[in-house]
């Protein structure tokens, strides 16, 4: 089939490093409310969409991304 649409953007290109320091690139990968996007928002496959998640979660643990809610704060 066609593979160029099968792969992500970071399985295409190996210099993306998915990284909690990597701010800029993870806020891509979030809504203006803070939330995760959805996979078939993205285009980014499972294996690297889980990593999004972790590295996300991470950043907002050290405050570098928001949280969805103040309530967890
Ligand atoms: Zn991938």
């Amino acid at each position: 089939m066609i593979k160029k649409y099968t792969k992500c953007r970071f399985c295409n290109d190996n210099s993306l490093e998915i990284n909690y320091k990597n701010v800029d690139l993870l806020k891509q990968f979030i809504s203006d409310i803070g939330k995760i996007l959805p996979r078939k928002v993205t285009k980014v496959c499972l294996k690297h969409q889980r990593k999004l998640s972790t590295e996300i979660k991470r950043a907002r643990e050290i405050a570098l991304l928001p949280f969805v809610s103040d309530f967890y704060k």
